[in-house]
């Protein structure tokens, strides 16, 4: 079935820029999407759509999470480019903070935390704060923050850009093991057509058209 559904959305910012559409997207459950497209097309704001962060000018965002939330669960997970985490936090409490917000506490929450560490591979980084960890860790805490709802979208905005090759393409099989595991709806936004072509299923090529207003979207199929 589908996860995430869209209609015809389009967004006009305040400001007056149309950043994205109309747009038409289906996610199936479980699959692995990639936006691709050079800055400015308007990838962040269809991302920002889908999460709700964001609201369209026209159409329609429709989500089909799984039937019967836990409590503290949340249909989406989102991991910006910025790992954005509180400096004065060791690592345990920065993932912790989903989880609070949600007013889940005890050995539940805390089981779930352990669960997301041990799935990002930092276990035995709980204690440490941000400050100790190298770009690719703060990611990967930034994941582990983003999995420790259980969502059953998993949002990620050019997540690895500002990391080194190397460390991006340890990432990127990590990733892949992750999503092969916990079978999550992935749309993962990137302008590395390399990227966007190693993890996804499919890739969706969203130009933009100097001239226009607007974005043309052209939808293709990569075989994996
Ligand atoms: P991408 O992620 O592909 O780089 P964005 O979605 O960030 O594209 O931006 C699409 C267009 O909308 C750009 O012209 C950008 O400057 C503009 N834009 C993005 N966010 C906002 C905002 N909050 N307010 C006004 N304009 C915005
Ligand atoms: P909403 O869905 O409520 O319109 P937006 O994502 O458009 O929310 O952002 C809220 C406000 O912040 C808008 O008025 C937008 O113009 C402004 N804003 C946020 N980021 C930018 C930006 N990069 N450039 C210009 N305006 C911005």
């Amino acid at each position: 079935g589908l996860a995430v559904r869209l209609r015809g959305v389009t967004k006009i910012y305040d400001s007056g820029v149309a950043a994205l559409g109309p747009l038409d997207l289906d996610v199936n459950r479980g699959e692995f999407v990639s936006l691709l497209g050079p800055s400015g097309c308007g990838k962040s704001t269809a991302l920002r759509l889908i999460a709700g962060l964001s609201t369209p000018s026209a159409g329609t965002v429709e989500l089909s999470p799984r039937g019967t939330a836990r409590r503290g669960s949340h249909p989406i997970g989102f991991v910006f480019q910025e790992p954005t985490l509180m400096p004065w936090a060791t690592v345990r409490d920065n993932v912790r903070l989903p989880l609070k917000l949600a007013h889940t506490s005890g050995s539940d929450a805390e089981g779930r935390i352990d669960q997301a560490l041990a799935q990002v591979g930092l276990a035995e980084f709980a204690t440490a704060y941000p400050r100790e960890l190298s770009g690719g860790m703060k990611m990967r805490v930034s994941l582990a923050r983003a999995l420790v709802t259980d969502p059953d979208i998993l949002l990620m905005d050019e997540p690895f850009a500002a990391l080194d090759e190397i460390t991006r393409f340890r990432l990127n099989n990590d990733l892949l093991s992750l999503w092969r595991n916990l079978h999550k709806t992935v749309i993962f936004v990137t302008h590395s057509v390399f990227e966007s072509v190693y993890l996804s299923e499919r890739v969706i090529v969203m130009t933009a058209r100097p001239g226009r207003i607007g974005t043309e979207f052209r939808i293709t199929s990569a075989e994996p």
